[in-house]
């Protein structure tokens, strides 16, 4: 028999007990109930995937819920905040048991690893589209924002650029020698979690890379109303994002291609010696706007953009 719409919630979505601190009520009523200890502000962000623009159709169902969970996680993380609870709305052609059960084991595994409660959500029928939305804590008046980067600050990221966006260029027919590592970084990004909020106190601002370095890094510095300067030859790059390069001569992707959630973030000279998380130096703020980047001894103007929707 066709499951529904209360089983279907009932059999994939209730399995969690609740475990979070903050949740009163979990799913099953109206409304979830939430508190918060003094001290902290409510962080909150809401990301949707559609199928066809956001992911592939067929793509697997397991790590389609593990990393629709993680860019929301990643959103959280890029502020500094301590993920408690999530809200998860489904709109779902058709109730496909098997397809939920993996959606649902990706999605609730890596809510488990952060301690986060599945609080609600809605179900709904129609083209595949999956949102999410994502309630962390930061301690008062200290999440870092966009627009708190300084001239002078040195900019960092957390790990390696372009994997993810070989991943993808791998899954449109590029053909790579050892494609294990780049698709694991497109189809299962990490959210900088723990790191985001080791960066409280720290760092001035943070953003993190989904839609590309020169994109990101460009909203920190719209919102700061400053410049900066990269250096390419310390961008972390991995032996198979070379190996592209070398093959086709787009040292662009590093830059400009997304779906790696590392963070960016910018830190003071003077409170870099408390940096304990790892994390690499690529360049420097500037008071000229514009971004900019130093590459075989000549500076190169780059253009702060990445992936978007609407053109
Ligand atoms: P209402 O009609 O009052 O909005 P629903 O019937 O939509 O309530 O949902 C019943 C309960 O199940 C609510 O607590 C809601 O938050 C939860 N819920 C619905 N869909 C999901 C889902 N996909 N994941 C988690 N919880 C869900
Ligand atoms: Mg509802």
């Amino acid at each position: 028999m066709a499951l529904s719409e209360f089983g279907l919630i009932e059999r994939f979505f209730c399995q969690q007990t609740v475990k979070n601190t903050s949740t009163r009520l979990g799913i099953g009523d109206d409304c979830a109930l939430l508190a918060f200890p003094p001290g902290f502000e409510l962080a909150i962000t809401t990301d949707t995937m559609v199928e066809n623009v956001h992911f592939f159709a067929g793509t697997d169902p397991e790590q389609l819920g593990h990393k629709l969970l993680a860019v929301n996680l990643s959103d959280l993380a890029s502020m500094g905040a301590k993920p408690v609870s999530i809200m998860l709305a489904l709109t779902l052609p058709k109730a496909d048991e098997g397809w939920l059960g993996a959606f649902a084991k990706g999605f609730l595994n890596l809510a488990k690893r952060y301690n986060v409660d599945l609080i609600g959500g809605d179900t709904t029928s129609g083209p595949l589209a999956l949102t999410v939305q994502a309630l962390g804590l930061v301690p008062q008046g200290q999440a870092l924002m966009r627009s708190s980067a300084k001239p002078g600050d040195f900019i960092y990221v957390t790990g390696l650029l372009g994997d993810a966006g070989l991943g993808l260029k791998i899954k449109q027919g590029y053909h790579c020698s050892d494609p294990d590592g780049a698709l694991k970084r497109f189809n299962c990004p990490t959210p900088q979690v723990e790191t985001g909020q080791a960066l409280i106190g720290i760092a001035h601002a943070c953003i993190d890379v989904s839609d590309g370095l020169a994109a990101d890094l460009g909203h920190i510095l719209q919102k700061s109303q400053v410049g900066a300067c990269l250096d390419w030859e310390t961008l972390p790059i991995s032996a198979a994002v070379q190996g592209y390069i070398a093959a086709t001569g787009d040292w662009q992707l590093p830059l400009t291609a997304g779906d790696d959630y590392e963070l960016c973030f910018t830190v003071s000279p003077e409170k870099v010696a408390q940096l304990t998380v790892p994390c690499h130096k690529i360049g420097v703020i500037e008071a000229q706007p514009g971004l900019q980047l130093r590459k075989s001894g000549t500076v190169l103007p780059l253009e702060m953009k990445g992936f978007e929707h609407f053109y």
